[in-house]
């Protein structure tokens, strides 16, 4: 089946072929020609699916069909989770429109107010944004939002795991109630059903890739090893395996520097992603990493969600995630759009529980593979979970994710100080960056 028969322009056809996509992925084949119909829609799809152009496309036509009755307030808003993921769709948005002359822009936090209020003044048809920063355009006066004629919730589940639902509902009231609903979700549970209930008329669904199963083409390994030789097997890793582009996953912002820090010593390019770093810093580290300067990009989950990065071959778990959810996540980021990718993870002792779990939501166990010089010693005991230090609540655990459904780790959670449920912790709010989880 190709694009053409999805009812797009040819002016969008046109952008699609010149992104060298020949045929449209599942989550595109269904949901577009729904959205184009004019429904609502709840859309299971995670990361990787293709479900940004699968409701960019749709999107793109129908405000290009019709005329818009303000010419300067947007009449498309996009809600995402994360700024990245915010800069990514706007890339989107912007190479799938490109033979339209439809205006869009991005607005998230971190970054001066000042030149998206510019462009907001200037007019925009489709607006990306984060919750946070979109409220304080709002608060100001720069932003009026009763011309928006279709909503996105981009993961949702994301969002709501980040304490933006009370943003979200904010958002809703300021819109015209007469609008067309998009709700993309890689997770379901009652939150989500609820604010789906709310929000969507007559929904149709769609539902691609079971919910919480791995890209079938990542393959997956484990190696056992010592906590303290992890690094010494990562390079090793890398140079034996000549791996140019590596997504390193670590637990805390404290990790990911010191791992980049090392990695650096070891004659290995890395650089570490994480929300300390200002805005300006990950965008270098990201294009960087892009470019193929830096071989290593070391990041902690949060700051992960919404990389796109074509063609990664290789996902490290340098220290398994404390939530299971965040593995299928991290190892989305390879194996994007039907490409063969790698996902790995360095397991010591003290992980095995982590281990378990995760392979209990995968329902499949991961290969396992000692790799000969780096067997684990048997006489070291498991020792509890060490969380980052100086984080408000104790690192990156499950802090602001109980309003998620996601499981809870009492044990690993609990018994290290904090109780791990700042609600709306990890808001974007301009000036007011820093995220009490580490992300
Ligand atoms: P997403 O799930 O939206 O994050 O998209 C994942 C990746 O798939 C992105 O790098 C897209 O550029 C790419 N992509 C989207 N649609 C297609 C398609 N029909 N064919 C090939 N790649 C695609």
């Amino acid at each position: 089946m190709s694009f053409d028969s999805l009812g797009l322009s040819a002016e969008i056809l046109r952008a699609v072929s010149e992104q060298g996509y020949s045929e449209p992925t599942p989550v595109q084949k269904q949901a577009i020609p729904l959205i184009l119909e004019g429904r609502d829609l709840l859309a299971g799809a995670q990361t990787g699916t293709g479900k940004t152009a699968g409701f960019t496309l749709p999107l793109l036509q129908l405000l290009s069909q019709r005329p818009g009755k303000s010419a300067r307030k947007p009449r498309a808003l996009v809600l995402t989770p994360t700024r990245e993921l915010a800069a990514q769709i706007g890339e989107n948005v912007e190479a799938y429109g490109r033979h339209l002359s439809l205006k869009s822009t991005v607005i998230f936090g971190g970054v001066k107010i000042n030149p998206q209020i510019d462009r907001l003044r200037r007019g925009v048809d489709i607006l990306v944004a984060t919750p946070g920063r979109l409220l304080d355009h709002v608060g100001q006066k720069t932003l009026d939002l009763s011309a928006v004629e279709i909503l996105v919730l981009d993961e949702a589940d994301r969002m709501l795991d980040m304490g933006f639902i009370h943003d979200i509902k904010k958002v809703l009231a300021l819109l015209p109630r007469k609008r067309q609903n998009l709700l993309f979700s890689a997770t379901y549970n009652s939150t989500i059903r609820q604010l789906a209930d709310g929000l969507l008329d007559n929904p149709a669904q769609v539902e691609v890739a079971q919910r919480n199963t791995t890209a079938e083409r990542v393959s997956q390994r484990v190696h056992p090893v010592d906590k303290a030789r992890k690094r010494e097997l990562l390079s090793w890793l890398i140079g034996d395996g000549e791996w140019r582009q590596v997504l390193v996953f670590t637990r805390t912002k404290h990790g990911a520097n010191r791992l980049a820090e090392q990695l650096g010593k070891d004659g290995i390019s890395a650089a570490a992603i994480h929300g300390n770093k200002s805005q300006g810093a990950r965008t270098k580290a990201l294009a960087g990493f892009k470019q193929g300067d830096i071989r290593v990009l070391v990041a902690t989950d949060i700051a992960a969600r919404g990389l796109d990065i074509d063609q990664l071959p290789h996902v490290v778990n340098y220290e398994l995630p404390n939530v299971p959810e965040d593995y299928v996540h991290r190892i989305g980021r390879t194996g994007r759009a039907g490409r063969e990718g790698e996902a790995v993870s360095l397991v010591c002792v003290d992980e095995h529980k982590l281990l378990r779990d995760i392979e209990k939501l995968l329902k499949k166990p991961i290969p396992s593979q000692v790799i000969e010089g780096f067997e684990p010693d048997p006489s070291i005991p498991a020792e509890p979970i060490q969380m980052g230090r100086g984080s408000r609540n104790g690192g990156q655990r499950n802090g602001g994710r109980n309003g998620g459904g996601r499981p809870r780790h009492a044990g690993q959670a609990r018994g290290q100080g904090g109780n791990g449920s700042r609600k709306g912790a990890g808001r974007e709010r301009g000036g007011n960056q820093r995220r009490s989880r580490a992300a």
